[in-house]
């Protein structure tokens, strides 16, 4: 079944061109062309994935994420007029997946889309496949902590944390390299792939996040320590 996308995106002239090449590569395009609007239709139209120009009338793109990430998980990657990383860290602060920055190539989109796509593809196999067959051999534990890989489901004495899935995949890649000091970059790589092109800052955003959901005390951490020059480790 054909993927859909939405693409929200108030210059008209870019908006066209951005559905045309999507609709080529054989997705369903529905298109707003400011924040409300974006709202609405993707509580209607239900896309697999949303592209979102930051800049947009009556609601910004900013804004917008952030009200759609209160209730659905779908893929976002936001549009930034520079490369600025303000917009950058502010858009991964309200829950994008991946940004690109105008202007950019049709080509370099396509493959952002793509690659974001087929992540979100891979792991819904991964877990359906994985909840058919056995619910519970899959489980990573760690004290109070428990990563229960079938569901994709974490939980801190037993109860369960939403964790948004980079901080999932942050945490597993932490509890399958206990005590290993991990650098920045190498972190970046693991967990956000080739494809993603943020810096080191997106790492501390996330691991800042991680220490609201899992340390007793976030400013205290003592699960995951940050060692200085050199990254973090996770104890445990
Ligand atoms: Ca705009």
């Amino acid at each position: 079944m054909a993927e859909k996308i939405l693409v929200v995106e108030d210059e008209i002239p870019l908006q066209e061109t951005l559905s045309y090449n999507l609709e080529k590569q054989g997705y369903v395009i529905e298109t707003a062309s400011d924040g409300k609007t974006a709202i609405d239709k993707a509580y209607s139209f239900l896309p697999d994935l949303i592209i979102l120009d930051v800049m947009l009338p009556v609601m910004d793109g900013f804004e917008v994420c952030r009200t759609l990430r209160q209730e659905m998980n779908t893929p976002i990657i936001m549009l930034t007029a520079r490369s600025d990383e303000i917009d950058r860290v502010v858009g991964l602060e309200v829950g994008a997946d991946d940004y690109i920055s105008k202007p950019f190539s049709m080509r370099e989109l396509m493959a952002r889309v793509k690659a974001l796509l087929r992540r979100v593809r891979l792991m819904t196999e991964t877990m359906n496949q994985k909840s058919s067959k056995d619910k519970c051999d899959n489980a990573i534990i760690s004290g109070n902590l428990k990563i229960d890989q079938s569901r994709h489901e974490v939980s801190l004495d037993e109860l369960i944390l939403n964790l948004p899935p980079k901080e999932y995949d942050l945490l597993l890649y932490f509890l399958n390299h206990k005590r290993h000091i991990l650098s920045r970059s190498q972190i970046l790589e693991n967990v956000w792939g080739w494809e993603f092109s943020g810096d080191s800052r997106t790492v501390d955003v996330h691991v800042s996040w991680l220490r609201e959901k899992i340390e007793k005390d976030p400013d205290n951490p003592l699960r995951i320590i940050t060692v200085r020059g050199s990254g973090y480790r996770f104890e445990g």
